[in-house]
């Protein structure tokens, strides 16, 4: 029984966080490659409405796009985002958070094909009412870790995966490892995105370490955190571990999430950016 629901969180801080890379590296790919493949394995509804009951009850979006909306930035990443929730909304009051599927599906046309796998039936009948009228979307109501047994990708096309599970369940750890080692065949031209939560910094070095483990090359790590680390409950920051990127990468989106912390206001020093491999 799965009790997580995406609309309690969307548009906080680590939302805004995953959500500009994911454009950062959905553009990095378009530069080079006009039809592409995008597989989000755990999708969300895909669009969420600031005055449903779940948004209202913590309103975390406070904690992130409600912060930003209306930074004036020279990023081009920061803009496409903006211009993202911008377009959804037909203005610059927000009611409408875009999850990963409408942001992708804003920023791409009908060469992509786009593969949205989501679990929870409510959040599979909202994708269902969002995204059936595009040809080139396929949408299922299927565990995401099973993709490559129900799926035949082209391989060599190139592309941009997203693991974005809620974690709620602790297997969830052991089942990414698990997914990215069986699968990294398929991954050969494609960009993997992972999102982790930091909740525990022990546990989440260990969950770092296990990608490492996989002796998979050039592991790019980033990070953004909130607040100083802490032993009582909560996130503190969040991050991506992300692979088959290039290593000038580094650099460039240094300067986009160092904007984006800019934006946020988190000034303290102690809360330095991780971005490296
Ligand atoms: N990617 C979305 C976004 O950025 O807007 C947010 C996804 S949310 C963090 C995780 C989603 O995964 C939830 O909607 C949950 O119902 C779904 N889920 C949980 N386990 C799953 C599984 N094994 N396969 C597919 N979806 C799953």
């Amino acid at each position: 029984m799965l009790s997580y629901k995406h609309g309690f969180h969307a548009g906080n801080h680590a939302d805004v966080l995953k959500h500009i890379c994911l454009i950062y590296f959905l553009k990095s790919i378009k530069k080079v490659d006009n039809s592409i493949i995008y597989i989000d394995t755990h999708s969300g509804g895909g669009i969420y409405n600031l005055n449903h009951e779940y948004m209202k009850k913590n309103k975390e979006y406070q904690t992130g796009i409600s912060k930003i909306i209306n930074f004036k930035t020279e990023d081009p990443y920061l803009r496409y985002y903006f211009k993202t929730i911008k377009n959804i909304n037909k203005s610059s009051k927000i009611k409408f958070y875009p999850g990963s599927p409408k942001i992708i599906q804003f920023l791409t046309n009908t060469k992509d094909q786009l593969y949205f796998y989501e679990l929870h039936k409510n959040e599979y009948k909202d994708l269902k009412k969002n995204f059936s009228k595009f040809g080139n979307i396929k949408i299922k109501n299927k565990d995401g870790f099973t993709f490559f047994d129900e799926e035949k990708i082209n391989n060599e096309k190139k592309g941009l995966v997203l693991i974005d599970p809620s974690y709620e369940i602790k297997d969830d750890y052991s089942k990414v490892i698990n997914f990215v080692k069986i699968n990294y065949t398929h991954f050969k031209n494609k960009i993997v995105m992972i999102w982790y939560p930091v909740l525990n910094r022990l546990s989440i070095n260990e969950y770092i370490d296990e990608f490492k483990k996989t002796g998979i090359k050039d592991i790019l790590r980033i990070e953004m955190p909130i607040e100083n680390d802490k032993v009582e409950k909560g996130m503190t920051a969040s991050g991506l571990i992300v692979l088959n990127t290039h290593k000038k990468t580094s650099r460039s989106i240094r300067g986009t999430i160092t904007e984006l912390q800019n934006c946020l206001h988190i000034k303290d020093n102690k809360k330095k950016i991780i971005v490296n491999y």
